[in-house]
């Protein structure tokens, strides 16, 4: 491309430089930017920015409305205001309340900026003659005045960007790029540069059929108001395009991974459910509830299709999910195909395994449970078994992806408790079968939205109802220093008959702490206050047998007050037990603290859950608390817990092996969800009917997924 030629001299830079540029394309290194140079080119590339291109992806903060800026002589008590104005002087007041007084002025008049704490700090920021940005709310106190207002020092005036009317950028500086002097006002010089030397329209990737389909802003244009908004509303327009392209993305991530199996053809064909299925119906001690008995015909329906099942089934803890997905497990046997349950804890693997193998067997059907507890020659056996085909079902802990487990037609695939899995797990062991049917729990229920982006590869099955007879837990949240009389008010119980849960947490950044914590507490509890009753102590580190041991006495009512760790907290069903003791309650998140109560209120016996506190106790964590008691409700506790720890973290993005999002905010930008989606499926399904716009989208997309080393192994 013929280009203009230039010669610029880095005056920023360790030497003087100078070298011919062509003109800046968005392909351009950074380098040959004017005031950038090597040294400061290396910076910027440590933070991912080399091109033009990325530098213009660098995005502001927030932004300085100037436009909105209203001349300090018409201030009026009571506005809420932003002004500009230059120090003319300060000082510190003694008396009372002892106070920083700054004095700031434009042309039209002066106002006093007040703090009453803090002042050494403030009294060192403002010299006379600079300039700053104020916000806040004008009082009249013997003068107009401004307390503790938010200040920005302007730095930039003479770049030529300060002037009323003008919205002006604010970008996020780490203290690495800040050493390099890189400052706000250079990188704003660096992009506000870029944008007017650029010879070229930014090519947009998103055709515009799409884009005028569903509002949206070219690249350019979003690029270019992103950095600088002719109004506030703009700004929001090109964070949505933006936001839109990382949604593409993700989208694209999610889907084609379901293409790539869903194309396939399962090779077997399912008959209608026999006689195994109609003694696995008679082995059980209940009827299905409606939603269950909806939820089983889904999914049969499913697995009798060519396609491989993808379905996620969401319902509260304790609704049932577990009958369900052994259900599939029978009908799959039936059809002479292998099941492969998986749990996230060997305490629940060994749980289901335990609960299901004597129905199971009744329905002649043979199961096995697979951990990295079991021992060699267990394992050998079971191995053998399960190569041969003589083994129907097995349950298991992710140690049923190990390399040495071969099915010999592994037809299905149950996930329990999936969130604690990651989507690579899920991609290994779909690795194993022919091309498997997948069930996937899980207990948190997710907005419907949310669901299609995080699950887009997935239907979606949920059930609502609980099984009859369940009432709610009453949950009461305490400090520590309630602990004797709620240990009275608990002997009382226990002698009454009650079975009671002490969980202690467990985290992994302070796992040998916490495990000994746990154990101290159980040596404190049995020889103290609870000593004429049955204790019992499990966790994750024990040896299985023991843990086993202990569960079981449990169960049987042989010990009275289980002591555990968060090992418990997913899964594990003891209708009997209905007293659950959270300790160190405020280290749990919402939705933690509600699968822990899960485990409790199964039973005939109220349920009760007393979540103790100790201090200190931070805002949040009351909030927290204070939501736990107020609700029962998986949905709204799942919501709350949305909200107030934002889908990245509730998610777990990391965890589910998905890119972290920097402009789209999953709450925010929910209907851009379905339009991306929308997209993408449009894409994958075209094939050779596809245009050259969106065939190029589509290779550009393919590239970027492939680029993305964090999803490669799932393959
Ligand atoms: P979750 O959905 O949390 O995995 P589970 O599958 O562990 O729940 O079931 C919780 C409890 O409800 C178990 O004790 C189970 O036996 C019982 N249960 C499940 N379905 C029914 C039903 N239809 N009628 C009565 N009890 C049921
Ligand atoms: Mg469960």
């Amino acid at each position: 491309m013929p280009g203009r030629t230039a010669f610029v001299i880095d005056k920023h830079g360790p030497m003087s430089y100078s070298e011919p540029v062509a003109a800046i394309g968005f392909n351009s290194k950074v380098q040959y930017l004017k005031g950038v140079g090597p040294r400061r080119a290396e910076v910027l590339e440590k933070i991912g920015i080399t091109t033009i291109y990325d530098l213009l992806h660098y995005l502001p903060r927030r932004y300085l409305d100037r436009s909105m800026i209203v001349p300090i002589g018409s201030l009026q008590a009571n506005m809420n205001v932003t002004v500009i104005g230059r120090v003319v002087g300060k000082g510190i007041l003694r008396g009372r309340r002892s106070r920083l007084e700054v004095v700031i002025a434009d042309d039209s008049g002066y106002i006093a900026l007040i703090w009453f704490s803090g002042y050494g700090y403030f009294e060192k920021i403002f010299n006379k003659g600079d300039l700053f940005s104020v916000t806040g709310q004008v009082t009249y106190y013997q003068q107009r005045q401004i307390v503790h207002p938010e200040i920005e020092k302007i730095e930039d005036e003479a770049a030529g960007l300060i002037h009323t009317g003008r919205i002006v950028p604010v970008y996020p500086l780490t203290a690495e790029i800040r050493k390099a002097g890189i400052t706000g006002r250079v990188l704003r010089g660096m992009i506000n540069r870029s944008l007017e030397q650029i010879s070229e329209t930014i090519p947009d990737t998103l055709p515009s059929v799409h884009r005028l389909r569903y509002g949206l802003l070219t690249l350019d244009r979003a690029l270019r108001s992103i950095h600088y908004p002719e109004q506030m509303p703009d700004a929001e327009s090109a964070r949505k395009r933006l936001a839109f392209d990382e949604l593409l993305e993700l989208q694209y991530l999610i889907l084609s991974s379901r293409k790539e199996s869903g194309r396939i053809s399962k090779g077997h064909h399912y008959r209608k459910p026999g006689e195994i299925v109609a003694a696995f119906i008679k082995s059980l001690p209940y009827r299905l509830t409606t939603d269950q008995e909806k939820v089983v015909g889904r999914i049969l329906g499913d697995m009798r299709k060519e396609q491989p099942m993808h379905r996620l089934l969401h319902g509260d803890v304790g609704c049932g999910k577990t009958v369900v997905a052994v259900f599939a497990c029978v009908y799959a046997a039936e059809n002479k195909l292998q099941a492969a349950f998986m749990a996230p804890t060997e305490l629940l693997a060994e749980q289901h395994h335990k609960s299901w193998a004597e129905p199971l067997e009744k329905a002649g059907l043979e199961s096995a449970l697979v951990t990295a507890s079991r021992t060699k020659a267990e394992r050998a056996g079971i191995e053998k078994g399960v190569a041969e085909g003589r083994i129907d079902i097995v349950f298991g802990t992710h140690a049923v992806i190990s390399e040495s487990l071969d099915f010999s037609r592994l037809g299905l695939v149950i996930i329990d408790e999936q969130h604690r899995f990651g989507v690579m797990q899920r991609g290994r062991l779909l690795a194993k079968g022919q091309k498997p049917d997948m069930l996937v729990m899980s207990a948190t229920p997710i907005p419907r939205t949310l669901a299609l982006t995080l699950y887009g590869d997935l239907d979606i099955s949920s059930i609502k109802s609980m099984p009859p007879g369940r009432q709610t837990t009453k949950t009461v949240w305490r400090q520590a220093s309630a602990r004797p009389e709620i240990y009275e008010y608990l002997k009382k119980k226990v002698a009454a008959g009650d079975q009671v849960f002490f969980v202690y947490p467990l985290i992994e950044k302070s796992e040998k702490l916490d495990l000994q914590a746990a154990e101290d507490a159980y040596r404190q509890l049995k020889s103290g206050a609870f000593a004429e009753f049955r204790l019992g102590l499990v966790h994750g580190r024990m040896k299985r047998d023991k843990r086993e041991h202990i569960v079981t006495a449990f169960r049987r009512r042989e010990i009275d007050i289980l002591v555990a760790t968060t090992v418990i907290e997913v899964g594990l069903d003891i209708p009997s037990a209905n007293i659950m003791v959270i300790e160190h309650a405020e280290r749990f998140g919402l939705s933690q603290l509600h699968q822990l109560r899960g485990r409790v209120g199964r039973g005939r016996r109220k349920g009760m859950a007393v979540a103790i506190a100790t201090p200190p106790i931070g805002d949040h964590a009351r909030k927290r608390l204070d939501l736990f008691c107020a609700s029962n409700d998986g949905f709204k506790i799942a919501e709350a817990d949305l909200s107030l720890r934002g889908p990245g973290e509730f998610f777990g993005t990391r965890q589910h092996g998905l890119p972290e999002l920097n402009v789209a905010d999953l709450s925010r930008d929910t209907d851009l969800l379905a339009p991306a989606r929308e997209i993408i499926t449009g894409l994958l399904a075209g094939d050779n009917s596809l245009d050259k716009d969106d065939r190029h989208l589509l290779t550009y997309l393919a590239e970027k997924a492939r680029n993305r080393k964090s999803l490669a192994d799932i393959g």
